[in-house]
């Protein structure tokens, strides 16, 4: 190794111990840990990571009910299978009694978390939604209720949160507004995103957000922004999970994000934000037969395995070669409990609020 090798190794490491450290860094030295190829570094950072979430929620990892309850969306975002321009894909409703059903089994199956996730679906006016979380939360009271359904205004948010409602996921999915134009149609706003975000942190909702890794004309500077939003918001979940192309979006053609970076992601924001629920995704998972266990290792303490019916799973494809979609409920939770267990962890029974949440 050249003098000036051995200099960008030791500098690279020491990056690392200053993350762990909860030390500042500069963006051209966050952007220095996101590029670092030497070998052995993404396994050490991987490590710190490990030991900041043990700290704060020792080895569990918590199992979410994931509920798709509708593939119909308004919205035309470039990257998405399930967006409005998409004629061939094959569309679906739950009705209440439906998602009420798959609740009731997943408590049976152990879930104490419910994220009811679909696109921003008009059919679904609040009084509906207001219904399905009251009906939830009567039935499973011990249960956290998770909302993600998109862009709405406040008094929709509000409204939720007083029937019960607990947490609330929107991606962001990139912090710079040039680039989030590239991603999303001009009748989306990223400025009304934002605002989203921060009318749900002051109802008081634990707030989840998070970025595409690798999506289209994304940069290491984009990336930077990405964790500075992330730092200064702080968000109580990140979901971060690579960018797929869906063959029949205007991102048919374009190369999906790395596993590498995304698990490298992961454990920088665990040690950015220490206390963070992050799941291992199932588009890590997707690309990589071992993407999820490797998430796990790189910091993440959540997964999300699905209850929607099994005869709908196949047709909320937001990219391709979606995995787990023929699977029972069961099955999916008896396999994840041993991924989990294959990697040291424990998947946990348990609502699994963020810490700050848990003496409310
Ligand atoms: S990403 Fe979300 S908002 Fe955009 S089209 Fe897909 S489901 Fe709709």
């Amino acid at each position: 190794m050249t003098a000036q090798e051995t200099y960008k190794r030791t500098l690279a490491f020491e990056l690392a111990d200053k993350l762990a450290a909860g030390k500042e860094l500069s963006d051209d030295e966050l952007a220095c840990v996101l590029l670092c190829d030497q070998p052995g570094f993404g396994d050490y950072l991987a490590e710190k990571a490990r030991a900041v979430r043990e700290q704060y929620y020792g080895k569990d990892v918590y199992m979410r009910g994931l509920i798709e309850f509708t593939n119909i969306c308004k919205n035309n975002c470039y990257y998405c299978g399930i967006r409005s321009g998409n004629a061939k894909a094959e569309r679906y409703r739950l009705s209440e009694e439906q998602i009420l059903s798959c609740c009731d089994a997943g408590y049976e199956l152990g879930f104490r978390t419910f994220v009811l996730q679909g696109g921003e679906d008009p059919h679904y006016t609040d009084d509906a939604i207001v219904s399905v979380v009251r009906a939830i939360k009567e039935r499973h009271p011990d249960c956290a209720v998770t909302l993600s359904i998109g862009e709405l205004e406040k008094e929709s948010y509000q409204k939720f949160f007083d029937a019960g409602a607990d947490r609330y996921l929107l991606r962001h999915e990139t912090a710079d507004k040039e680039h989030y134009e590239m991603l999303h149609p001009a009748e989306m706003s990223f400025d009304h995103r934002m605002q989203c975000l921060r009318d749900l942190k002051e109802i008081g909702y634990q707030v989840g957000c998070g970025m595409m890794v690798g999506s289209p004309y994304q940069t290491t500077e984009h990336l930077v922004k990405d964790l500075r939003f992330l730092q200064e918001f702080r968000p109580e979940m990140v979901g971060i999970g690579p960018f797929i192309p869906h063959h029949d979006t205007p991102f048919a053609d374009r190369e999906a994000g790395t596993v590498d970076m995304t698990i490298r992601l992961l454990s920088m924001i665990r040690l950015l934000l220490p206390d963070v629920l992050l799941p291992a995704t199932t588009a890590l998972g997707t690309i990589d037969p071992m993407g999820r266990e490797k998430g796990i290792l790189a910091g993440a303490n959540v997964v999300m395995p699905n209850l929607s019916p099994s005869d709908v799973r196949g047709k909320y494809l937001l990219y391709d070669n979606k995995i787990c979609t023929g699977d029972e409920a069961a099955e999916c939770i008896r396999c994840m409990a041993m991924r989990i267990s294959s990697v040291g962890y424990e998947a946990a029974v348990a609502r699994g609020d963020h810490v700050s949440f848990r003496m409310q």
